[in-house]
């Protein structure tokens, strides 16, 4: 395992968190505030900032306006920018797009590049992916889906319900799965959907724990015989299940990137109250219990960067297929941690730690999604679990 960062790498990753902690994090909250008044203008301005400093859209080649980066390059420069909440977005590479781009770029036919990649890259456009379905549908078993996509003369037509697409409300295009057979291995089909299709209707950004923040809404939405032509087909009918697997293990481990980097900021962030307030005759910081939850918190990001790290390795050098049950282990370790790093850092400030005058509360509400998206934690665990019964995953590596 080699984890080095190239010298390139190394000053890439220190130019994203000086813009980070430069340019970001002072104009976070104005960023909020104005996207709660449905205004974007401080967004908009530091997009084109990051664009300017070469830093825009990095995980794309470079014939897309990216920094040709491979996953342990993502991995650097993810963290960094998840730091910030809204830093994935700045620099164009916030889920769902920027697992979207990358299944585009590896699937997707020429025509389609052109219409839906080639704006996405640039900032243009948004977009969004569609599996999860109310029940009885797709949900922790994908299999359960239910919306069909019917073959008829040039094309399909689909027709179902999906929810918790996020940003489909305002995306130009959806990745919709549907059925196209019964067969539970190939019975799943990807189609690259305008959202403005005839027979879509945007029913509603489903209210949930945290608030809407950028385009992290989670849309309901219904297919009502809606045409696509046979060449918004990703890859080729009944590939659906096989992408959704191809798309999901990046995707969900640029997620453990960003949350390492929340995670960090967090843990930064309490430093200064424990190393300020005092309690009992002594600082916070002085107390073993305090300190205990610090020990654990930081073991638990390093393990988790360690996890990650490894995770990176393995796909960039060829072995995206054994990644599997690691990157299980992997998101429902960092989900977790993060969870338990920013519950800490709202007990180590007290009420000012459950309060909005922190960050804390609303980060929380957040990250607690973090164990149920992209599969939730006993879907993993099952993964992780049926793999070490087979005698096939080595945990010492
Ligand atoms: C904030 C957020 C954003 C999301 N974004 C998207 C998106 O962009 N696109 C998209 O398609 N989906 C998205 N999802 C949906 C997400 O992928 C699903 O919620 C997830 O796969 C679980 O499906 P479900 O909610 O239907 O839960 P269910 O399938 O109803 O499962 C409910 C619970 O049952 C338990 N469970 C399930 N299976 C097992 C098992 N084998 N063993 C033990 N326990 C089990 C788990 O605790 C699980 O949470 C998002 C979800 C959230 C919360």
């Amino acid at each position: 395992m080699d984890f080095a960062l190239s010298p390139e790498l190394s000053e890439l990753r220190q130019r994203v968190r000086e813009f980070v902690d430069g340019r970001i994090i002072p104009r976070e909250e104005a960023v909020l505030a104005e996207d709660a008044r449905n205004e974007r203008a401080s967004l908009d301005a530091l997009r084109a900032e990051a664009r300017a400093a070469g830093l825009w859209t990095p995980h794309l080649p470079r014939a897309l306006g990216g920094l040709g980066l491979g996953v342990m390059g993502m991995c650097a420069l993810f963290r960094e920018m998840g730091r910030s909440p809204i830093g994935a977005k700045v620099f164009n590479c916030d889920a769902p797009d920027q697992g979207n781009m990358d299944l585009l770029l590896a699937t997707a036919s020429d025509a389609l590049k052109a219409k839906y990649l080639a704006p996405l890259a640039r900032g243009e456009i948004t977009s969004a992916f569609s599996m999860t379905e109310p029940a009885p549908g797709a949900g922790a078993d994908p299999t359960n889906l239910k919306t069909r996509a019917d073959k008829v003369d040039g094309g399909f037509r689909i027709r179902g319900k999906k929810w918790f697409s996020t940003g489909g409300g305002k995306a130009a295009f959806l990745i919709v799965m549907a059925r196209t057979s019964d067969d539970d291995k190939t019975g799943a089909t990807m189609f690259v959907v305008d959202r403005h299709a005839k027979g879509i209707t945007h029913v509603r950004d489903v209210p949930v724990l945290a608030p809407d923040m950028l385009d992290h809404r989670e849309a309901e939405l219904l297919f009502d015989d809606v045409f696509v032509s046979d060449d918004a087909v990703l890859k080729g009918v009944g590939e659906g299940f096989r992408l959704a697997q191809a798309r999901l293990v990046p995707a969900r481990l640029t997620h453990c990137m960003r949350w390492l980097g929340l995670a960090d900021r967090t843990l930064e962030l309490c430093r200064e109250y424990l190393g300020a307030r005092r309690s009992f005759g002594k600082l916070l910081a002085e107390h073993q219990l305090v300190q205990q939850k610090i020990a654990e918190d930081a073991t638990l990001i390093h393990a988790g960067n360690l996890m990650t790290l490894h995770c990176a390795w393995m796909i960039e050098t060829g072995g995206a297929k054994d990644a599997r049950a690691y990157s299980s282990m992997t998101k429902t370790h960092v989900a977790r941690l993060l969870c338990k790093v920013l519950d800490d850092a709202i007990q180590i400030h007290g009420a000012k730690g459950y309060s909005h005058d922190l960050p804390f509360a609303r980060w929380y509400t957040s990250a607690r999604a973090a164990r149920i998206a992209d599969g939730p934690d006993e879907v993993h665990e099952v993964v992780i679990a049926r793999e070490v019964l087979a005698g096939r995953l080595n945990l010492l590596v």
